[in-house]
């Protein structure tokens, strides 16, 4: 039994909930018919695809820098990253009157760095190959005094996020499960902390593509397993290792960890546009696609399921609604 306490409680996530009001988009939760027939339950979907920079990632991002002492904030903040995370930091930190540094990859795509550096932030370009971003951020860290904010593995980041499922119990009233998409554990941490306090009793699951199921092994066998950078199409969950500050809080309020293929993301994704008329990124068909897939037995039930974010390549749906027929 881990006595230990977390880095973060319900009141902190109440705490964001009030710092997020009136900037954070209070995104819509949908329902289908057709969802609900496949899957054999109430399916609640709450779309973060309509979040500000089409990902929940505004949510922790914003409520940590928010959180920062008025040096910090002069001073500025870092992040690494080339995805949802580092356009959320950066727009959260415009939003706030904060300067922003992002390290990205030399090879990052051309609208994802035109993003970030639309939002006002400084880029600065690394090596992937031959450079530690994580050692160049935290040079320039201590050079210029900045603030490092991490994707997951930060309490104000956790408790930003954990308001997505607090918004969703709000809304639809209690749960008996709730299904959430799974990288480096920021979301499904602070989502089970908020499940657990505003829904007692409902089943929390976390989804992970199978060919990064890390946190998966990690909850099965009490470690924290570190994984090659996983092949899928789910980017967003492509992380190596289940944070130090995620992983006791999963183990305290998750159940388990489930995984989803590639194609079962790509099927997901033609079932949105198809049927729900929305633009939804691989990653963010993590937690629908373990729901429409009856991973695990749903019968009856009134499921929440977090849509993660809608962030993807135009120019690659025609590709990912092709492998779905495949
Ligand atoms: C970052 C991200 C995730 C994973 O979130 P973690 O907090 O790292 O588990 C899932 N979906 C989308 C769209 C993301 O951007």
């Amino acid at each position: 039994m881990n006595t230990t306490p977390h880095c973060i409680t319900a009141s902190d996530i109440a705490k964001a909930a009030e710092i997020l009001q009136g900037h954070a988009i209070r995104t819509p939760v949908m329902t289908s018919h057709q969802a609900d027939e496949i899957a054999g339950a109430r399916l609640f979907f709450k779309c973060e695809n309509f979040q500000c920079i089409g990902a929940f990632k505004f949510r922790g991002a914003y409520n940590a820098i928010s959180q920062l002492t008025q040096t910090q904030r002069r001073a500025g903040v870092i992040a690494f990253s080339s995805g949802n995370h580092a356009q959320a930091i950066a727009l959260a930190a415009r939003e706030l009157g904060v300067n922003a540094t992002i390290v990205m990859p030399h090879d990052a795509p051309a609208t994802k760095l035109a993003a970030t550096r639309g939002y006002g932030a400084n880029v600065v370009i690394y090596q992937r190959h031959s450079e530690d971003r994580e050692a160049i951020a935290e040079r320039l860290a201590t050079e210029q005094g900045l603030t490092v904010i991490p994707p997951y593995n930060y309490p104000q980041v956790i408790a930003g996020q954990g308001t997505a499922a607090k918004e969703l119990i709000e809304e639809v009233g209690q749960l008996d499960i709730l299904l959430v998409c799974t990288g480096g554990g920021g979301l499904l941490s602070g989502c089970a902390v908020a499940a657990h306090h505003w829904s007692p009793g409902c089943r929390v699951f976390g989804v992970e593509p199978l060919a990064g199921n890390d946190v998966q092994q990690s909850l099965r066998s009490g470690n924290r397993v570190h994984i090659p950078v996983p092949l899928t199409i789910a980017d967003g969950a492509q992380t190596q290792q289940v944070g130090q500050l995620t992983f006791p809080i999963i183990q305290q309020y998750v159940e388990d960890i489930l995984t989803v293929t590639d194609k079962q993301l790509c099927q997901q994704m033609r079932f949105f546009m198809e049927r729900m008329k929305i633009v939804v990124e691989p990653t963010g068909c993590l937690a629908a696609a373990a729901a429409m897939n009856r991973l695990i037995d749903l019968h009856g039930k009134k499921v929440g399921v977090i849509v993660s974010g809608g962030n993807v390549d135009v120019d690659k749906i025609e590709q990912y609604l092709s492998m779905a027929r495949e």
